[in-house]
């Protein structure tokens, strides 16, 4: 038998420890926010990983957004080293996991096993993934004990939340430095056939237009600043949404209808306030004198930053010439550039073939809609051979009933050992 043979063996006979050690990760409930039990979950991570040969660390993101006494940001780092000297293999994956939200049918944290499924939240995103690591790793280990180079496994925080709590303070600490780290796997769910090579950019916005308060019975002395705003979604309608359709990409990315520029209005407030639900009175009749709009615009690789912003102020002058008072400001909230690493890179090399090997059909290549940690493994790190590739259906993170294969969990393990014969045997 040859080594891949043994290993794909080692990996099936370990199915049930795959299954208890993602049943243990749901059971601890890492809700961000707040950022919940990051130190009970790294401590467990820690044990285990601790009693299969790895070295660890546990590091607190202190000062980083987010972080506090109250919710420390808690990550963990192991590293094994192999017999001689050769790359490091990284395995990534974020601990952290969204808010219920209404409509299970099982317990949420439970981790419920059920026709071949793990139910629980955060099963596919992204503890379903993080458990295909390990095993992936610990299996590869006891197959090739004398394997060269390292590799890492890391359970990171605040991903759901930007990930500065998490892999952006590790790379700036240097733990994604090249000269530390060679290639990134990052196990999100993103189907076990299937490579993502990045993320779209984004740039979040705050647009506020102002006027001027007077009693609601006489408008005309003040100026309403939500029919400012009004005019800027008309225009917005008639230019730049037509605009934002014609600008296609040649990334890969899913679903199809996000291969254009997109542009959602997350929110927009004008006047006053929104009164505790308790409160049984009327509101009080005021012109409103500031109206703020949160844009979440998502761009292609072929888009620069400086274009997107432009196109906004454009919508913005192009009303003031036909306004009179209008007056303005736009506030970035965020921006994150694009990424995408090459298919010619040797991580995604290695886990094509792997899975051409474990699922005899060829890879798929993929660009996310959104961001994940790559963003800052690519521009703090920088580090350019990263990837994400995980069990679990993409469209199943964040929602009710939530879920991960078992089948699917043990051929994505399959892949990540064979890659790892592949970069360290
Ligand atoms: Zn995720």
């Amino acid at each position: 038998m040859d080594l891949a043979e043994k290993l794909m063996l080692e990996i099936e006979a370990r199915r049930a420890d795959l299954v208890e050690l993602t049943q243990d990760l749901i059971r601890i409930p890492t809700l961000n926010p707040p950022g919940n039990n990051y130190r009970e979950i790294c401590d467990f991570l820690d044990r285990r990983l601790v009693r299969h040969g790895f070295q660890t660390e546990l590091v607190r993101a202190e000062g980083a957004i987010g972080d506090s006494d109250k919710h420390p940001r808690w990550n963990l780092i192991a590293r094994k080293e192999g017999a001689q000297p050769g790359d490091c293999v990284h395995f990534n994956s974020h601990i952290d996991v969204v808010e219920v939200g209404r409509g299970w049918t099982t317990d949420p944290f439970g981790g419920e096993v059920k026709d071949g499924k793990v139910y629980g939240r955060g099963a596919c995103d992204m503890k379903g993934g993080l458990a295909a690591s390990i095993i992936a790793a610990e299996a590869f280990i006891a197959v090739c004990p004398g394997f060269k180079g390292a590799i890492e496994i890391s359970g990171t925080a605040d991903e759901e939340s930007g990930g500065f709590g998490g892999v952006a303070y590790l790379a700036e600490k240097g733990y994604f430095s090249p000269e530390r780290v060679q290639h990134v796997i990052i196990p999100e769910p993103l189907n076990k056939d299937r490579i993502c090579l990045g993320h779209r950019g984004v740039w979040w916005a705050e647009i506020e237009t102002h006027g001027e308060i007077a009693h609601g019975s006489m408008p005309f002395l003040g100026d309403c600043a939500v029919r400012h705003m009004g005019a800027v979604m008309a225009e917005m309608e008639a230019s730049l949404f037509p605009l934002l359709a014609t600008k296609r990409t040649d990334m890969p990315v899913v679903p199809e209808g996000a291969k254009q520029s997109t542009l959602n209005i997350n929110s927009i407030h004008g006047g006053e306030n929104e009164q505790e639900e308790d409160y049984t009175g009327l509101p009080s009749p005021c012109v409103p004198d500031s109206c703020r709009m949160v844009l979440d615009r998502r761009f292609l690789i072929e888009e620069d930053i400086d274009e997107v912003q432009a196109e906004i102020l454009n919508v913005l002058t192009t009303v003031q010439g036909r306004r009179e008072n209008f007056r303005f400001d736009v506030r970035e909230l965020q921006r994150v550039l694009p990424s995408m690493t090459e298919k010619s890179a040797p991580v995604v090399q290695s886990v094509a073939r792997a899975i051409s090997e474990v699922m005899g059909k060829e890879a798929d290549y993929v660009v996310s809609p959104g961001t994940y940690d790559q963003k800052h493994i690519d521009r703090i790190g920088r580090l350019k051979n990263c990837i994400a590739y995980g069990p679990g259906i993409l469209d199943l993170a964040h929602k009710p009933d939530e879920y991960v294969g078992i089948d699917d969990m043990v051929e994505s393990a399959q892949v990540m050992g064979r890659s790892l014969i592949d970069l360290l045997g």
